[in-house]
């Protein structure tokens, strides 16, 4: 029996880099949000480390969620409550931009950009099975054609018509042809782990088809020790860190920098990934990558099948007989 490894969600940064595994990793001081740390673990927001590695560009931040805390924040995710309680402490997450997110979530162009990444592959055209893994209703699979369609969500959320549901982990069975997982990587604490249970869900040579969003940005200018030092100090005045957590959230996604001495606030999306990380991550989970890139909707993609026999030689991985 395969046991996990003893993984610190406290101090990920342990075994190195999350996805190639190099040691040498830059930090900068970030905070965690206080919308994260309420929900998740009722405590205020904190500081913590983000973590970059020069090998594979990968960025993640060093704190990431237990299993209890991950259940705590995504119980009720994106409900009525979620939108009010988020509200208190980003004013800027608004009902508007709440329904525009839920609109893109469901639009024709994702599903047609996972379509056209999948034929540009080389994938089937037909599978005898398919499951999109945290897929909300599902409606990810009307980008393929299969003989039997499930999703797999936790959260409770109904299926799309035609779709069988599972929402236990434990009941999900094996043996699937194609996997889907759209944005979800992005938010797991142990991608590796992640990955090594959809590569043991996937019947052999089974395709998967993986999505992240495509999260760059240039660091802040400004001495890191006073940055940091400053960083300390807004914690302690909620009006002026909600404040800057606007002026800094809007310029990295609006302008693709940080303001001096600005932050990137920890909330649901825990790793940013580039291609060159994925496709090193992938590899030590047991798949070989097809294809790799941005697809038509602007989104980092991986095309990628699993070995016939998972490689148990990673070194993340701790393999006992019982
Ligand atoms: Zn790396």
């Amino acid at each position: 029996m395969a046991v996990a490894e003893a993984f610190d969600h406290l101090r990920r940064s342990a075994l190195g880099c999350l996805c190639c595994g190099a040691r040498e990793l830059r930090r900068e001081t970030q905070i965690v949000s206080g919308f994260l740390a309420a929900r998740a673990w009722g405590g205020p927001p904190q500081i913590t480390e983000l973590a970059t590695c020069p090998a594979c560009g990968l960025r993640f931040f060093e704190r990431g969620l237990s299993d209890a805390e991950t259940a705590r924040y995504y119980r009720g995710y994106r409900d009525a409550e979620y939108v009010r309680s988020r509200w208190r402490w980003e004013p800027f997450y608004t009902r508007g931009q709440h329904q525009a997110l839920l609109a893109w979530t469901h639009s024709p162009l994702r599903t047609e950009a996972v379509r056209a990444a999948l034929a540009q592959s080389g994938a089937p055209t037909h599978y005898a099975s398919a499951l999109d893994h945290g897929g909300d209703q599902g409606q990810m699979l009307a980008a393929v054609e299969a003989d039997r369609k499930a999703v797999y969500e936790p959260s409770a959320c109904a299926a799309a018509q035609g779709i069988a549901r599972y929402d236990d982990a434990a009941r999900l069975p094996g043996g699937w042809s194609l996997i889907l997982s759209c944005q979800v990587l992005e938010h797991v604490s142990s991608p590796a782990a992640y990955l090594r249970n959809i590569a043991a869900l996937l019947a052999d040579s089974g395709w998967l088809y993986l999505e992240v969003p495509n999260e760059q940005w240039r660091p802040a200018p400004g001495r890191e020790t006073l940055r940091a030092a400053w960083l300390k100090q807004l914690l302690r005045w909620r009006p002026l860190l909600m404040f800057a957590d606007l002026l800094c959230t809007a310029s990295r996604i609006k302008l693709g920098r940080l303001p001096p001495f600005g932050f990137v606030a920890m909330r649901e999306h825990l790793n940013f990934f580039t291609a060159a990380s994925l496709r090193a991550i992938l590899a030590r989970s047991g798949f070989t990558v097809d294809s790799c890139g941005i697809n038509r909707a602007g989104q980092l993609f991986a095309v990628a099948r699993k070995f016939a026999t998972v490689d148990a030689g990673s070194d993340r991985t701790v393999t006992t007989i019982t």
